[in-house]
């Protein structure tokens, strides 16, 4: 095991119409003025924004409203978010719906907090980030873990790039958690979210000759919790005993606790940012639609460990190369019977050239400056590749 520290100091408020608990957790937290960030409507539609604004005002807290956000969420955005936080003299961020509305909120928080600096020189880490404004989540789909996780993503749409920027003061303060909040989503967004969750645990699982049990058993149990309750939602999405498992296994899933002790890799999530930063498509089916590929092109580098997978994670009987590759099968086949792409032609941009291909490659590696995975490190060539065995 390696060295780590662990330390995720955000407060969960868990279950039925726990919204109500928001403005006594702003209280509680400090906040006096509240910045609403949320999305393109649903939290409007769904009498939830009315009932959380309710619960500021029985507690005293001011509030300010900034809707809009959308998936993918861009940089100019969130600056204009600033702006308003700023204006509005806010000393506390409330993001209302799922990872773009929590990263932006995480975005003007910082914004807020650090005036005059821009927001992508925090992000490309030119500005070190030493303080934030306080950050609260009310959580309506389980997928990205923002509402716990140390990390928050942006597409700045200049330079057509998608980055996450990690840094323990991107941990929200409390995140509240009512599985019944995820009862209108879309099955499309459901399964976005069971793919996303998934790979937060994967990315983290594939990791080459590290002897680390009790993560290993976490991590599969997680994956088997995802793999059952994710049918059962996608079958009654207001299920409320399967939502409630999707929802706490999506904040663990990316909290850390999945890969304590043991390197990260990140690589298929790379590759999913350079396809949404140019194609604007839904994260969790850009991950879907390359994990197979990518996983074709990695595995005979620790055969073992895809081995391990089949058995702990699929209860795959056998041993050797066959069972290692009924893993993969298995973990593709679930991304189809959940309504994911598999392929690039599935997510909808069956590439026609090659040198965009080219681009997309060099777009994941930082112009070929960064090697992809720890299984078996990946440069630019690599890379394409692997989304030349996904375009099709
Ligand atoms: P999302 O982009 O926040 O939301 C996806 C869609 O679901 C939106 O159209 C939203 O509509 C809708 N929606 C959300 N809750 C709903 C509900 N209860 N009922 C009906 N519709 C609902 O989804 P996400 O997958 O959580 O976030 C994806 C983003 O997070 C990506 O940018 C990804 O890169 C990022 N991400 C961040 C982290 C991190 O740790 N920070 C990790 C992984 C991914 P409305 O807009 O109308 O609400
Ligand atoms: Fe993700």
């Amino acid at each position: 095991m390696r060295n780590f520290t662990y330390c995720v100091p955000t407060e969960i408020v868990f279950g039925k119409d726990t919204e109500v608990s928001c403005g006594r957790e702003v209280k509680k937290h400090g906040g006096t003025k509240a910045l609403i960030v949320y999305g393109g409507g649903s939290a409007r539609r769904s009498g939830l924004l009315e009932r959380i604004e309710k619960s500021l005002e029985e507690e005293g807290i001011a509030y300010a409203e900034f809707g809009g956000v959308k998936p993918n969420p861009g940089l100019a955005f969130a600056e204009e978010g600033v702006e308003k936080g700023i204006r509005e003299k806010v000393d506390f961020i409330l993001g209302v719906g799922g990872g773009s509305a929590i990263d932006t909120a995480k975005a003007i928080a910082h914004g807020v907090a650090n005036p005059g600096i821009p927001l992508w020189d925090i992000w490309m880490k030119k500005v070190p980030l030493t303080r934030t404004t306080k950050v609260g989540v009310v959580l309506t789909i389980p997928a990205a873990g923002s509402e716990t996780s140390d990390s928050a993503v942006l597409t700045n749409e200049v330079i057509g790039k998608k980055s996450g920027l990690g840094t323990e003061l991107n941990r929200p303060a409390f995140a509240i958690m009512n599985p019944e909040l995820t009862f209108t989503l879309p099955k499309y967004q459901i399964g976005c979210g069971i793919a996303d969750i998934m790979m937060h645990t994967l990315e983290r699982y594939f990791i080459p000759d590290q002897e680390n049990r009790m993560t290993d058993e976490i991590a599969e149990g997680l994956l088997r919790t995802v793999i059952d309750s994710g049918r059962k939602a996608l079958q009654n999405p207001a299920d409320y005993d399967a939502m409630s498992e999707l929802m706490w296994c999506g904040s663990l899933s990316h909290n850390n606790l999945t890969g304590l002790g043991r390197a990260k890799d990140f690589s298929v999530h790379k590759l999913g940012h350079a396809l949404s930063a140019r194609f604007d498509c839904v994260h969790g089916a850009t991950l879907t639609a390359v994990w197979g590929s990518w996983a074709e092109y990695v595995w005979t580098n620790d055969v073992n460990r895809f081995v391990h997978y089949a058995k702990q994670v699929w209860g795959i009987e056998g041993s050797g190369e066959e069972t290692a590759r009924e893993g993969i099968e298995k973990t593709v086949s679930y991304f189809k019977s959940i309504g994911m792409p598999v392929s690039l032609g599935e997510l909808g941009i069956g590439i026609q050239d090659e040198k965009t291909l080219e681009e997309l490659a060099m777009d994941a590696t930082m112009n070929d400056t960064v090697r992809l995975s720890v299984l078996r490190p990946l440069d630019a060539s690599d890379v394409l590749e692997i989304f030349r065995k996904a375009n099709h």
